[in-house]
């Protein structure tokens, strides 16, 4: 018999571990002087209650809320947000008080509740502050379905000329059965900003699956500068933010509006977008965890563009249709159509006469740039049609590079010299006579063009 008994117990143990969404009550308590805010009020940085409808502004003071409605004879509404996912049973204020003036009329409350399930009503003055329970009369409480979901508390004088009113202050502690949905992963956030760019970290530390795992348990979100920066008489410039829509879905983040300063004329724009040439900074606060953070992007720079003007098939630059705002860097690329070498290189403008070594930079590999002036520049060049032939070192172990040009038949040279002669040829080295000839044509080094 007690054998039998023993494993009765044993089995009921076991169900109780296999049943994950096993309901428990617990309770959630509010600390009314922690409330802050006017009209709407927050706690912990979340709406905590919010007027809906025919309320006069609430707001706390000396540690007490009142909630009153603006007009007699009108239910007034007001939606608690308790935070919790669960079946709420009861909510006990330690301090409260319910007044219905002098004069009520014959429908008279304050009642909590939503849809068709209520808690008991208060119909009767209470003119010193006691502790007030509201407990919901079907015995089995109201269903919130997530950490979003919400009570009402209605209150109504049905007297036109007298208010309902409920002040509360103490703590308010909610008794409620939790369900499986509360038993999930709750973020615990803080946050950092840095420049542009606000995270927030999940400090997991409920022992619970976070879905931020993957990502060291941040979010983050950024504001991003224009990457258009090209001026176009009319057109906007606005920075955006990045990553905004999955921040705030995980941390109940609001962010305002995105407001501008022109930095070179330090003029405010405020929320107006960058519509003429100069440079500007962007700025957003996002409000998170009840603290606002303000982030600013680096300076981006509106720009006014020119042509980059090319009259050589061997000359193309990386700027589409030749297009270049003023300041960027423009790369020029030579590509030989004739075997030919280039001998020098220019870009000019009204003011602008950049030239190799001066203005244009060879970065190897037939590329060239410069960076853009604030006007419409050209593209000029030399060309030599001297080829490299050799290539050997001397004695010295200097280098010497043999250039090589095929004489014409009929060139006056050619006649006066060795008619035999096809090529006329030089040492390009370090600036040295170089004594073997070549056909008699060794000059000296240096200059390609002048030979
Ligand atoms: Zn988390």
């Amino acid at each position: 018999m007690k054998i039998t008994f023993n494993l009765i117990l044993t089995l009921a143990v076991m169900l109780t571990m296999a049943q994950t969404a096993w309901a428990t009550d617990e309770t959630k308590t509010f600390t009314i002087s922690n409330a802050s805010g006017s009209g709407t009020i927050t706690y912990g940085g979340n709406d905590f209650l919010v007027p809906v409808a025919n309320m006069m502004t609430m707001a706390p003071s000396g540690g007490s809320i009142t909630m009153r409605t603006n007009t007699g004879g009108n239910e007034g509404t007001v939606k608690l947000y308790p935070r919790i996912s669960g079946k709420v049973k009861s909510l006990t204020f330690s301090s409260a008080r319910v007044m219905f003036s002098d004069v009520v009329g014959t429908e008279h409350y304050v009642k909590i509740g939503k849809g068709d399930i209520w808690t008991n009503s208060y119909t009767e003055n209470m003119n010193t502050a006691t502790a007030l329970t509201f407990t919901f009369t079907n015995g089995d409480g109201l269903q919130l379905a997530n950490e979003d979901d919400y009570l009402e508390i209605k209150m109504r004088n049905s007297e036109t000329t007298r208010r309902a009113s409920f002040l509360i202050s103490g703590t308010l502690t909610i008794t409620y059965e939790t369900t499986a949905s509360t038993l999930t992963h709750t973020h615990n956030f803080s946050y950092n900003a840095v420049g542009n760019t606000l995270t927030a970290t999940c400090a997991h530390d409920d022992g619970k699956e976070c879905n931020l795992a993957s990502s060291s348990y941040q979010i983050s979100t950024s504001l991003m500068a224009p990457t258009y920066l090209i001026y176009h008489d009319g057109w906007n410039y606005p920075a955006s933010m990045s990553g905004f829509e999955n921040f705030k879905s995980e941390t109940k983040a609001t962010i305002g509006s995105i407001t501008y300063i022109k930095t070179d004329t330090n003029e405010d724009y405020g929320t107006s977008e960058p519509d003429a040439t100069g440079t500007y900074t962007a700025s957003v606060t996002i409000t998170a965890g009840g603290t606002g953070y303000t982030l600013q992007t680096t300076s981006f720079c509106v720009t006014d563009y020119h042509f980059v003007y090319n009259n050589y098939p061997q000359f193309t630059t990386d700027k589409e249709g030749n297009y270049a705002g003023n300041g960027q860097t423009v790369t020029i690329t030579f590509t030989p159509k004739f075997g030919e070498m280039l001998t020098g290189l220019t870009v000019t403008g009204a003011t602008t006469n950049y030239s190799l070594g001066s203005g244009i930079t060879d970065n190897g590999s037939n590329t060239y740039t410069f960076t853009m002036p604030g006007e419409d520049v050209t593209i000029g060049a030399t060309f030599s049609n001297w080829r490299k032939r050799v290539h050997h070192q001397d004695r010295q172990r200097l280098g010497l590079v043999l250039l090589c040009h095929k004489l014409r038949l009929g060139s006056r040279r050619l006649q006066r010299q060795d008619r035999e002669t096809r090529w006329k040829c030089q040492f390009i080295g370090d600036g040295r006579q170089e004594r073997s000839p070549v056909q008699g044509y060794v000059r000296r080094t240096g200059q390609y063009a002048d030979l």
